[in-house]
């Protein structure tokens, strides 16, 4: 018995064998990565009393110190900070710059605007919030050129004596652009060194971890930051953040987080332990089926003449997958869909809303295990033109098909296909 009728799932069938290529070479990927984070989890000897909790100041945290050394490992990266105590991936980046920054400093992005969250991190002069500006941090951002690369000409004007960091957003977020390859940033790093000798190149690889074979730190980036519950927590991680790069600037950010001479010394990690090493063990795998959902999902709608991005046939960097649809009704029904095909909170039934600080009104669906986990399957969309929805994530693949599907059926329900 099939909830699907017969030509909705011959039209599932149709796109995996469109994608089928693709799906293998993403196998070859997630191989990859997985080898190689069981063979840093082997140099390291991971063992069982590794993963119990600890408390209280929990200096000498052995689980903890072979934990961070295990993700520095894998990242290519001197050291690393791993911790449950950074509440959101946001509060993770703003700890890595404002351990790097220093008053009269700046900070310059040159992937244009950054991630929503980071605005008010960065801040305006006398905001009164402790935001960068307030600190009495400088920033420039350099917008991307029309085609979406990195605008050289005003990166050269913009670099002086004063940029102390550079910052570059691996992933497109909710912009119709295309994310940045681990070898575009390599190429990023490289140039920008030749610019200044002493600018820190930081790189939010927020949706990027195990997308590739490598990561920014493997490629010349000095410091890059994340959440744990995005790729690298595999899901099973309940909270946290990790940095790795530069042994000095991971010392830095630790500093930030706990206190100066303190750093990462202390940190009781309760008993989050063993999810935070199972979830990176998991990590390759899981962003294997979520990236295998979004072609399926590129390949069912590009059938039904609709735009994405990326497409099937792209090379893919991280987990969000874009697409364009014609009519607000389509990014109802999508989204409506998505959370319909939930194993947690479906019988929610997700409306467009006027979310603060958002000019136009969006709908999201989420129905996860980890409250905001994006590494789980969801949804959202800006109700406004080119009307494009969002999707990222899927902890198993026929979830994501499930999710797909229901999208599809809803929208035939509604006379929109
Ligand atoms: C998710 C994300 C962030 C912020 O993470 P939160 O956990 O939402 O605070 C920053 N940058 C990018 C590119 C992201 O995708």
């Amino acid at each position: 018995m099939s909830v699907f009728a017969e030509d909705l799932l011959q039209a599932a069938e149709a796109a995996e064998q469109v994608i089928g290529e693709a799906v293998r070479k993403l196998e070859r990927t997630v191989d990859r990565n997985q080898w190689k984070v069981i063979e840093a989890f082997q140099r390291h000897q991971v063992s069982d009393f590794h993963f119990a909790g600890s408390t209280g100041y929990a200096y000498n945290d052995r689980g903890r110190e072979v934990l961070e050394a295990v993700y520095a490992d894998v990242f290519g990266a001197e050291a690393a900070l791993v911790r449950p105590h950074f509440a959101s991936g946001t509060h993770t980046i703003a700890t890595a710059l404002f351990g790097v920054l220093r008053p009269g400093d700046e900070l310059l992005y040159i992937t244009g605007r950054p991630y929503d969250t980071l605005h008010k991190v960065i801040g305006h002069a006398g905001d009164g919030t402790g935001s960068l500006a307030d600190f009495g941090i400088g920033y420039r951002e350099v917008a991307l050129l029309p085609d979406g690369s990195v605008d050289w000409a005003g990166v050269e004007q913009a670099v002086n004596e004063r940029t102390r960091v550079v910052g570059i957003q691996r992933s497109r977020g909710y912009d119709w652009r295309s994310s940045f390859t681990v070898a575009e940033i390599g190429e990023m790093a490289a140039r920008i060194r030749s610019l200044s000798r002493s600018a820190v190149v930081f790189v939010d690889n927020c949706y990027g971890e195990f997308c590739e074979e490598l990561e920014p730190t493997q490629v010349g980036a000095d410091l890059m930051a994340g959440s744990l519950i995005k790729n690298p927590g595999g899901g099973i991680a309940e909270t946290g953040g990790y940095i790795a790069g530069r042994r000095d600037l991971v010392e830095r950010a630790a500093y930030r987080l706990t206190a100066p001479g303190i750093g990462g010394e202390v940190g009781a990690m309760l008993g989050t332990t063993r999810g935070i090493y199972q979830g990176l063990f998991m990590a390759p795998h899981i962003v294997g089926q979520a990236l295998k959902g979004s072609l399926f999902a590129a390949a069912v709608f590009e059938q039904c003449g609709f735009e994405t991005k990326p497409s099937w046939r792209d090379p893919r960097t991280d987990l969000i997958q874009a697409i364009r649809f014609h009519e607000p009704e389509h990014l109802i029904a999508f989204v409506q869909g998505i959370q319909n095909a939930a194993a947690v909170d479906s019988h929610v039934v997700p409306e467009p809303w006027d979310m603060p600080g958002y000019e136009h009104p969006v709908i999201m669906a989420a129905g996860t295990f980890i409250q905001g986990g994006s590494l789980e399957l969801s949804a959202d969309a800006p109700i406004r033109e080119p009307y494009i929805a969002y999707m990222q994530g899927g902890l198993t693949y026929s979830h994501v098909k499930f999710g797909v599907m229901k999208a599809l059926q809803m929208m035939r329900n509604r006379k929109l296909l």
